[in-house]
């Protein structure tokens, strides 16, 4: 297998599918691949959101459709890569991103319902796009990025079951990797930190609410979490996407690439 042209790292024209492009992480990286002319379909569970980050995008002049996708129907993934090809002809790159965090709680006090539901959104919602995915991309080679999470790398406490769908996320992505490298597919992950987005606030709240510190204590503490001081910003996660979606990543593959403020050197 030949390596890509040097030089050749632009997303310009590449067709890139995000999931979860609505909001917070995914609609940061699709602002971020617009402007460098990438085309995009931007999927999400809540169509309205979906549509107004196209609408504006397309404002821009980028290319950028929306479609309605809950991650956990096989079909309404199916169907989403199916609109991409009919849209643009072609699939070259995917950000598997959507995700939920909903627990805060010891394992003893989870229900099972939410178990099971950050199971289908977190683990198999990503399995059913690499799926579909892999099958797009498999005559002409692409490159896949899944959202995991430092909670995909070390423990997460109050948060068993999304830390066990982070690390699910990381095997799949080691496995799909390696059995797709010979066809030019590569599939990577991300690994972000604390990163300020809607996700972070509602989690913040509903800790307050329940008692465990109050705002103010969590922002201080989660700012200390990170040697960098700080908690990240979505198009901070969204820089790692682009390099790993582009050819500047060519000879990257089945990777965990953290982007959180040197949380997981210590
Ligand atoms: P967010 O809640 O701001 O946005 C998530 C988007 O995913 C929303 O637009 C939502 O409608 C969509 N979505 C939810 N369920 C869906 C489904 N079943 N099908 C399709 N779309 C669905 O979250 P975010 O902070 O941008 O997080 C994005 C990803 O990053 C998630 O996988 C999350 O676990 C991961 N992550 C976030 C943080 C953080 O601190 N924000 C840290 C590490 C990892």
């Amino acid at each position: 297998m030949n390596p890509p042209a040097p030089g050749d790292t632009s997303l310009k024209d590449r067709v890139i599918l995000i999931t979860g492009a609505g909001a917070g992480i995914g609609r940061a990286t699709a602002e971020l691949l617009a402007a460098e002319g990438a085309r995009l379909m931007l999927a999400d569970i809540d169509p309205a959101a979906a549509e107004y980050a196209a609408e504006t995008l397309r404002a821009t002049g980028a290319e950028a459709r929306a479609c309605a996708m809950d991650v956990t129907r096989d079909a309404q993934v199916r169907d989403a890569v199916a609109a991409t090809l009919d849209a643009y002809g072609r699939l070259d790159g995917a950000f598997n991103n959507a995700g939920i965090e909903e627990e805060n709680d010891k394992v003893a006090e989870v229900d099972e319902v939410l178990f099971d539901r950050v199971m289908a959104i977190n683990v198999k919602g990503v399995w059913l796009c690499m799926k579909h995915q892999t099958a797009a991309m498999a005559a002409h080679g692409g490159s896949i990025v899944n959202t995991a999470s430092v909670a995909g790398l070390v423990g997460a406490p109050r948060r068993a079951a999304y830390a066990g769908s982070k690390h699910a996320v990381v095997g799949m992505t080691k496995s799909v990797a390696a059995e797709y490298a010979r066809q030019n597919i590569r599939v990577n992950t991300v690994c972000p930190g604390i990163i300020r987005t809607a996700m972070m606030e509602r989690a913040i709240e509903q800790a307050a609410r329940a008692g465990y510190a109050s705002e103010e204590k969590q922002r201080q503490f989660h700012a200390a979490m990170h040697p960098l001081g700080r908690v990240g910003e979505a198009s901070e996660v969204a820089q790692a996407v682009r390099w790993l979606l582009s050819d500047a990543s060519s000879f990257v593959t089945g990777h965990q690439l953290a982007v959180d403020g040197g949380l997981t050197a210590l």
